[in-house]
């Protein structure tokens, strides 16, 4: 399999992995920054630990280092906006309050415990320290291209 198909074929697959929309957020100085990822999930109970992937180039990736800690807010379905906002294709009135989204599912603030290479990405792992719970509800979802909504319950 050439190098090209093989990319388009992977591109195509990861497309079909349901996934949970997430923002992940870093201040430090003056600079606050919020990022779209679905590369994200629950790593280790003992410690409680999570993982995200992000893109090299992000810029908040220099700020969560700097500042050795971040934010996930976890989104909620009708938080589309939310996510396109933070993914580069911005919409008036969105931003982040305290840090983190308003009104998300929940929130994990979490020290920075390591970053691992990951080819074009970093493998980001954090140690969550302090935890917020929103109304419980269904969740945004992103599965091939798209937001989708969770029959809940199913
Ligand atoms: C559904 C989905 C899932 C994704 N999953 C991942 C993933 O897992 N990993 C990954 O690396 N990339 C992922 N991306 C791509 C990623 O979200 C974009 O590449 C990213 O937003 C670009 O970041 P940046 O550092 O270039 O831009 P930035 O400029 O840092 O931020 C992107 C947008 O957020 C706005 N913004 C940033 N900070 C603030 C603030 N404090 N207040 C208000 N607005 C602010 C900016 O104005 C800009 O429009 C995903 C994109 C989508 C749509």
């Amino acid at each position: 399999m050439g190098e090209g198909e093989l990319k388009d074929l992977f591109k195509e697959a990861m497309s079909r992995f349901a996934a949970g929309v997430t923002v992940v957020s870093a201040r430090h100085g003056e600079e606050e920054r919020g990022m779209t990822a679905t590369a994200f999930m629950s790593l280790s109970l003992e410690p409680p630990l999570v993982a995200l992937g992000i893109w090299q180039g992000a810029k908040v990736l220099p700020l969560l280092e700097a500042a050795q800690a971040f934010a996930v807010s976890l989104l909620r379905e009708g938080q589309e906006g939310v996510s396109e906002h933070f993914a580069g294709r911005p919409r008036d009135g969105v931003g982040l309050t305290a840090g983190r989204v308003e009104g998300a599912l929940a929130v994990l603030r979490c020290r920075l415990e390591a970053v691992y290479p990951g080819g074009d990405h970093r493998l980001v792992v954090g140690r969550v320290e302090a935890l917020e719970l929103g109304e419980m509800g269904p969740p945004l979802v992103y599965f091939a291209r798209g937001y989708r909504r969770l029959v809940w319950p199913s």
